[in-house]
């Protein structure tokens, strides 16, 4: 893939930050694959060593101990390298740093700044988003878990389920109705604190892939939730979610691309390298033709992810165009890793090759994020139906 269109969008300030990334997953994280893969989940001192090494803060005013970059370009660069070395780190990373950042940037009190920018761009505070419920997670206005007024606290009751960074998290933007005549406003963002009364972080989960990651189920039994914990006006979480949405759509699309096209290079590289009846197996016609058509799509997706990427950075990305690269990018992901496990024959279903984990991470991408079906539905809205 030497001979690629040059990508357009990113400059040398953002070609030194992939540089610095790269260099953090060589000397960081590669020499810990199978800890966090053993562990289902990223160590603490590494979660230390990404904040101190600045990927954290990308989002987060330099007041309150952040880069203030202000260029989304930086956080896609950022997402591609971790995407390299696996999906999992990617959404860890990106959930914490990426994700949740922006909620408390743009909603929070000059207090909640204070309290929590600087502890999750340093990585002290590992951050996580639960908006899903075990009764369902694509119809989010019906969730079920409740906050209820008692002076100035909410009771908030329920649970959430399949939480990246669930585990570790030490914070947690939490979604609870607090109307429950209002439907979609009657949705209001809670900030939950590791240590309170009532709130348990449940068992990793057992998933298919994604293994270095941390997910989990989250209950909240009675827990007293200050109102100064309170993220934004009663009654506007949901639309606040929706607002945030395509940041979150985007970055599963920038990761999905250089996920497939990591793994693409390394699978070229194997089929120059092994052989059958005498040739490599790149060699005959069907193979030479199907890396052809993967190299095709991966670079076609990644044409139109790089426009969301320029346009984000410009605040210009619409809702419909992130759900657009969110649903495509993850069909193409999960189409070009298929065929690479098959040109690894029987080594490709082997979980000691990349090919195989990564084949088995990228089946969520088409799942989470808000579910392909649904951003099908977001973009069929917006044709008029
Ligand atoms: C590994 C992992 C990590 C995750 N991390 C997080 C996280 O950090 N925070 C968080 O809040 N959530 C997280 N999720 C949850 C994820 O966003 C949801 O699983 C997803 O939104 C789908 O919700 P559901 O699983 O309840 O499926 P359901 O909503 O029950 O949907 C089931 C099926 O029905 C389809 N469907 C539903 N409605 C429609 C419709 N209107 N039209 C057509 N089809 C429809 C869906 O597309 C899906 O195929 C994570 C999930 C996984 C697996």
């Amino acid at each position: 893939m030497e001979d690629d269109m040059p990508r357009n969008i990113y400059d040398e300030d953002h070609e030194a930050m992939r540089a610095s990334a790269r260099e953090f997953v060589a000397r960081t994280l590669a020499p810990r694959a199978e800890e966090m893969i053993a562990g289902k989940s990223i160590p603490r001192d590494i979660w230390l060593e990404a904040g101190k090494q600045g990927f954290f803060g990308l989002d987060i005013p330099e007041e309150f101990g952040g880069a203030g970059v202000d260029d989304y370009r930086f956080n896609a660069v950022v997402a591609e390298e971790m995407s390299r070395f696996n999906a999992a780190t990617s959404s860890c990373f990106g959930i914490h740093s990426d994700v949740c950042p922006p909620y408390i940037v743009d909603l929070g009190t000059e207090e909640q700044k204070q309290r929590w920018l600087p502890g999750m761009a340093s990585g002290e505070l590992i951050c996580a988003i639960a908006m899903t419920e075990p009764s369902g997670g694509s119809d989010l206005a019906a969730l079920k878990t409740t906050a209820v007024r008692d002076g100035d606290s909410w009771i908030l009751n329920g649970s959430k389920t399949f939480i990246t960074n669930g585990y570790q998290a030490d914070l947690v933007i939490v979604a609870a109705r607090t109307d429950p005549s209002k439907g979609a406003k009657g949705i209001t963002l809670l900030m939950v604190e590791r240590g309170m009364d009532g709130f348990v972080n449940g068992r990793k989960l057992d998933k298919v892939g994604m293994d270095e990651s941390d997910t989990a189920e989250l209950f909240f039994e009675n827990v007293r939730v200050p109102d100064e914990n309170r993220l934004g006006p009663e009654g506007m979480g949901f639309i606040s979610m929706m607002q945030r949405l395509p940041q979150e759509r985007v970055g599963a699309a920038v990761s999905n691309v250089a996920h497939a096209k990591a793994i693409l290079e390394e699978t070229i590289q194997y089929a120059k390298d092994r052989k059958a009846f005498g040739q490599p197996i790149g060699a005959f016609q069907h193979n030479k033709f199907l890396m052809a058509e993967l190299v095709t799509k991966i670079e076609v997706a990644e044409a139109y992810v790089d426009d969301c990427i320029a346009a984000h950075a410009e605040g210009k990305l619409s809702a419909v165009d992130a759900a657009k690269a969110k649903w495509w990018s993850s069909e193409v992901q999960n189409d070009v890793l298929d065929h690479c496990v098959q040109l690894h024959g029987g080594y490709g279903f082997m979980n000691e090759y990349r090919v195989a984990r990564a084949w088995r991470d990228a089946r969520v991408t088409k799942i989470w994020a808000g579910s392909n079906e649904i951003m099908k539905e977001l973009i069929g809205r917006d044709l008029g139906f």
